[in-house]
């Protein structure tokens, strides 16, 4: 009876701390199999450019009495070490925000600014497919954060909207103040009539090398990274990003950071300090 006792009160303790045990496991085999896919991924992302390259650059040997093969092979070669370029610069942006530090170099950013540099990064690809491209609502806005990311995140944002958008339709970027519980927040939206974004893959565009279909999204020169690094910048400033999105209608995607100089700012100053 006695002996009984004892090994059912041990029993559901037991395992409860064989089933934490199999729960950190699987955590870790979960992390171990994402790292192990990253790498995967960057390795192909990384061997197709550079595979091209050798091919044309032998092209262009072959072709040394054919000046015009030569210009269009070099041409080629442009492209693929352009992409090449992006790929490096978005795995160094990535792996600068990925940690998720505390925010390094936080100041009171004007949101004008941040939209236009945006809409400038975009400019030549919007003119090309005769994109209109307009902004509203950005006047004595400030958020609180880090210039250079906040940069990133906006302009990828609206290179997407750019790229995943048809020709001759417009993209829309709209900031405004909202209140919140904690603090003003600013609210930025960008919004194109584009081919838009399923349920299923919505959950998914975040994720790093996630692209609903991956040869458009290598055709415009996208890494797969750019979503995945929107992410990690709104996460290191305590901010939002929600996505709102209909097929073949279109899409927007909503950013809300905190407002430069509102009290959850400088909530965050003084724990910053302390
Ligand atoms: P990419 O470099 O491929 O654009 P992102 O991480 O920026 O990578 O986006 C991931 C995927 O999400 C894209 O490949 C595309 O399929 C989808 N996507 C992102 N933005 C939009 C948008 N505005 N409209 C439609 N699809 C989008």
């Amino acid at each position: 009876g006695e002996a009984l006792a004892v090994s059912a009160r041990v029993a559901p303790l037991g395992s409860r701390l064989v089933l934490l045990l199999v729960e950190d496991l699987t955590e870790a085999r979960r992390i171990e199999a994402v790292r192990r896919d990253f790498v995967a991924n960057v390795s192909h992302e990384l061997k197709t450019p550079v595979g091209a390259l050798s091919l044309l650059s032998e092209a262009v040997m072959d072709a040394s009495d054919d000046p015009e093969a030569v210009q269009r092979f070099a041409g080629r070669m442009q492209i693929e070490a352009t992409r090449l370029t992006n790929l490096v610069q978005e795995l160094i942006d990535l792996s600068r925000v990925q940690n998720d530090d505390p925010l390094e170099d936080a100041e009171p950013v004007r949101v004008d600014e941040l939209v236009a540099e945006a809409i400038d990064r975009c400019r030549h690809a919007a003119g090309t497919k005769q994109i209109t491209m307009a902004a509203g609502g950005t006047a004595d806005l400030f958020v609180h954060g880090n210039r250079g990311q906040l940069a990133a995140a906006l302009g990828n944002l609206v290179e997407n909207a750019v790229n995943y958008s048809p020709a001759r339709t417009r993209v829309g970027i709209a900031a405004r103040r909202v209140s919140a519980p904690g603090g003003d927040l600013i609210e930025i939206a960008v919004t194109d009539q584009g081919i838009g974004i399923s349920d299923k893959d919505k959950e998914r565009i975040f994720e790093r090398f996630y692209r609903v279909d991956p040869a458009r999204s290598r055709a415009t020169g996208g890494t797969g990274l750019g979503l995945a690094i929107v992410k990690h910048v709104v996460a290191s400033h305590g901010g939002e990003i929600t996505v709102w999105s209909a097929e073949n209608q279109g899409s927007t995607f909503t950013l809300k950071l905190p407002e430069a100089g509102s009290s959850r700012d400088r909530a965050r100053h003084r724990s910053d300090r302390s």
